[in-house]
C-alpha cells in the first residue's frame, strides 16, 4: 500500500451503504480487493431523466463512468492505476434506487471528483459536499424536477449513515432538501 494511487483510493473509499431496511448491508468497502477486480465494464447510465449521465469536469475532462457488479457499493469515485479519474458502479446495487436517485448517485461520485476528493482533498464533510453540489448540479442543468427531488429524498432517508463521514438517511436527506432550496453561499 506505498502507491500513492493506492493510498488515495483508501481515502475515498467512500460512497454508498445501503440500509438493512433495503434489506442489504454492507460491510466497509475495501479498496484494495476491489481494485484486484479487472473484469470491468464501461457502462452505459441511462436513466428516466431524458438522456444518459455524462460526469464533465470544469477543466473539460470527461470521467470514464465504469460498471463493477462486484464492487461493494452503488457507487464510487476513485482514480485508476495512471491517475486517471473515474467512477464505477454497481448496476446490481443501482436498479435498487428510482431512476432520479441513480441520476444522483452518479452526480454525487462526480461531485467528488469535481470538488478534488480523489485528490487528496478528502475531510469529514465531503460527502455532505458531494451531496450538495450534486444536487444544486442537477437542478441548474434541469436533470431533476420535484418528483425527482421527492424520489431521491424517499430513497437517500433510508440509506444508512456509518455515524463518520455519512450521517443517518433522514438527516442526509434533508440537507440534500436544503442544498436543493438554497444557493451556492
Ligand atoms: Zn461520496
Amino acid at each position: 500500500m506505498s502507491n500513492p494511487t493506492w493510498q488515495v483510493l483508501i481515502g475515498v473509499g467512500h460512497g454508498i451503504r445501503i440500509s438493512s431496511r433495503l434489506g442489504l448491508r454492507f460491510g466497509p468497502y475495501i479498496a484494495g480487493i476491489v481494485l484486484a477486480v479487472v473484469m470491468l465494464a464501461t457502462a452505459t447510465i441511462a436513466t428516466a431523466a431524458g438522456g444518459s449521465f455524462r460526469c464533465v469536469l470544469n477543466d473539460g475532462e470527461t470521467v470514464l463512468i465504469l460498471e463493477d457488479r462486484n464492487l461493494q457499493n452503488v457507487a464510487v469515485a476513485r482514480r485508476d492505476q495512471t491517475g486517471r479519474r473515474t467512477i464505477v458502479t454497481n448496476p446490481t446495487y443501482m436498479e435498487l434506487f428510482q431512476p432520479a436517485t441513480q441520476w444522483f448517485w452518479l452526480a454525487h461520485e462526480c461531485a467528488h471528483q469535481q470538488l478534488g476528493h480523489t485528490l487528496g482533498n478528502y475531510g469529514p464533510d465531503r460527502e455532505q459536499q458531494a451531496d450538495c453540489y450534486a444536487v444544486r448540479q442537477m437542478i441548474k442543468h434541469s436533470e431533476v424536477d420535484l418528483a425527482g427531488l421527492k424520489a431521491i429524498q424517499n430513497d437517500i432517508s433510508k440509506v444508512a449513515g456509518d455515524g463518520k463521514a455519512y450521517r443517518s438517511g433522514p438527516e442526509r436527506a434533508a440537507e440534500i432538501t436544503a442544498c436543493a432550496l438554497t444557493k451556492p453561499g
